[in-house]
């Protein structure tokens, strides 16, 4: 009795799985119908790659496809930030999606027909503009959700905010706050408050096809953290007549490697530490005055964040103090981590798996690369996933990474995005079971 009961709950269970994961007939046709728009507009952007809060012409092309179907897209957000609301036809949700529009200072090489061959200058110095992270194609996507979800506006339950974010990648200029942060102060959630957000990001670590998704921390936390250390210039055949702070900085270096390994909980929590700048002197046979550290540090949790960062300053500033110098240690924030929040996960991940077969849908590892979604999402529930952009053949763990000049999309990725995000989108509007 208690067996047979228990065969019957398993086969139900199995059925509605299946009926889950059945591809869509209707999503089919809706990717369809945008989809060499889609690769159109990618192509369009990747020829035509714009660095963070300079993305004018890229904003112009979603604001004029934006208000083609019907949309009234409001312009100049936080720079060159386009948002635009789509008002079902019946009551429903409200939810955002958002996609990330830069490009940056890299140099494409020659091959692709829509190669670029924009110039610049970055910080003072020339270089090539190129979409290496991938960001050409999660605007040409969620152009494509946009469309094809207004095609079906008067049946669509609720609304969706489309959300076309400047400058992710950080501002090009110094001490300018990065997209995500800047759209949120200027109040793109205040009036339309989102009861979830979703982003995606093409990654070249996973096939085309494929998309990876994990509940919890999913990206890192990224500081930018600097390190003085003042001590006594001097002559260099006379270090006891100064103060050595090259001696001392690489000391702080190496002494806060040996903090993380042997003071942080790392089998809990990854945290990576990197000095990226050591600057110091001007002359060989003179001991400066002052050294300087510039760095990143990853985390994935906020209060470990907190904890690391307390540690490397006292590491710093006792290591100073015993040779008779002195250290300050300066942290800014570019980016929490990024937390998909679990239970939505769990809500929308059989859409992604319907979109693309439950197969494809993979455990994402934790990276340690940021994203400012995370800003969103620390606002609003969110799930940031990835879509696979190495073509078959390739293995991806040996594939150019995002940012890298040989970064090469496999177009399949754009279908395999739009699909992924309009099922994800109508099963959450239409209040589809949940996983
Ligand atoms: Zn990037
Ligand atoms: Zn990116």
């Amino acid at each position: 009795m208690r067996l047979s009961a228990l065969l019957i709950a398993s086969t139900l269970f199995a059925t509605t799985a299946a009926a889950q994961t059945a591809p869509s007939p209707e999503l089919d046709r809706a990717t369809r119908a945008v989809q060499a728009d889609v690769v159109r507009w990618r192509r369009d952007l990747h020829q035509h790659p714009e660095l963070g809060n300079n993305e004018v012409r890229t904003a112009k092309l979603i604001a004029e496809q934006l208000r083609r179907i019907g949309l009234e897209p409001k312009t100049g957000i936080a720079h060159t930030g386009v948002v635009a609301v789509l008002k079902g036809g019946r009551p429903g949700p409200r939810i955002a999606i958002r996609a990330d529009m830069d490009a940056l200072p890299v140099t494409e090489p020659a091959g692709l027909a829509f190669a670029s061959k924009v110039t610049t200058s970055y910080r003072g110095q020339p270089v090539g503009v190129m979409h290496a992270c991938g960001h050409d194609a999660h605007v040409a996507i969620l152009l494509g959700v946009a469309t094809a979800l207004a095609a079906q506006k008067a049946t669509l339950p609720g609304e969706v905010m489309f959300v076309f974010q400047p400058s992710e990648e950080g501002p090009p200029t110094p001490g300018e706050a990065f997209g995500a942060a800047l759209m949120l102060e200027q109040g793109v959630f205040r009036d339309f408050k989102p009861e979830a957000v979703f982003g995606l990001h093409v990654w070249a670590g996973l096939p085309v096809g494929s998309i990876g998704v994990r509940a919890g921390p999913s990206l890192a936390s990224a500081d930018e953290w600097s390190l003085t250390v003042r001590g006594k210039q001097t002559h260099g055949s006379r270090p006891w007549d100064g103060v050595d702070p090259i001696t001392v900085g690489a000391q702080i270096l190496l002494a806060s490697q040996s903090m993380i390994a042997r003071q942080i909980n790392i089998a809990a929590t990854p945290v990576v530490l990197t000095a990226g700048q050591f600057n110091s002197g001007v002359r060989f046979n003179i001991i400066p005055d002052e050294a300087k550290l510039v760095g990143t540090l990853r985390t994935f949790d906020a209060g470990v964040r907190e904890d690391v960062i307390a540690r490397f300053r006292r590491t710093a500033e006792d290591l100073a103090h015993a040779s008779g110098a002195s250290a300050e240690l300066t942290v800014v924030n570019n980016a929490p981590a990024t937390i998909n929040n679990p239970a939505l996960t769990q809500r929308v991940r059989p859409s992604l798996q319907r979109a693309v077969g439950a197969d494809k849908v993979v455990e994402m590892p934790m990276v340690t690369v940021a994203e400012d979604f995370s800003q969103f999402a620390n606002t609003v529930p969110g799930v940031y996933f990835f879509v696979g952009s190495t073509a078959a053949g390739i293995d991806p763990a040996k594939a150019p990474i995002n940012h890298s000049p040989q970064f090469v999309l496999d177009e399949g990725a754009l279908d395999v995005g739009t699909r992924a995000m309009l099922q994800l989108a109508l099963d959450y509007l239409g209040g589809a079971p949940q996983g």
